[in-house]
């Protein structure tokens, strides 16, 4: 039996209401509520392989008081968002520290880097 899967467009503030038709074999039919090619390829994309930017904090090395926020390069797949988050909980920042330093090289073997928002000097 045929399922309907609905996903906002967030591609302009109108905000679609996207609509994907979605058969017994796991393949979409249709896709309606779009109003342009961006609505059908954001939720093609996000019904096969939703991604996301991985936005965190992780501890510097001379206090655990201080945090240093951290984001992926790129969007990583949402399944490895929390293994994400689990890797940054184990790094331990060493200043000084850039903005856009890497913090973490291949984050999860998805080919993108974690690296500083901010720096920090001590
Ligand atoms: S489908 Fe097009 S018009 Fe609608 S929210 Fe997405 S980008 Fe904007």
């Amino acid at each position: 039996m045929p399922e309907e899967k609905n996903i906002t467009c967030i591609g302009c503030p109108m905000g679609c209401a996207v609509t994907l038709t979605i058969d017994d074999d796991r393949k979409v039919t249709s896709i309606t509520g779009y109003k342009c090619k961006e609505g059908q390829k954001y939720a093609l994309a996000e019904y096969k392989n939703p991604v996301r930017t991985l936005t965190a904090t992780v501890l510097t090395q001379n206090s655990s008081q201080r945090l240093l926020a951290v984001r992926t390069t790129a969007p990583i797949p949402k399944t490895k968002l929390l293994p994400g988050i689990m890797a940054l909980a184990e790094v331990r920042a060493k200043p000084p520290i850039k903005m856009g330093d890497v913090v973490i090289s291949n984050l999860l073997d998805t080919g993108v880097d974690v690296v500083a928002t901010s720096g920090l000097l001590f």
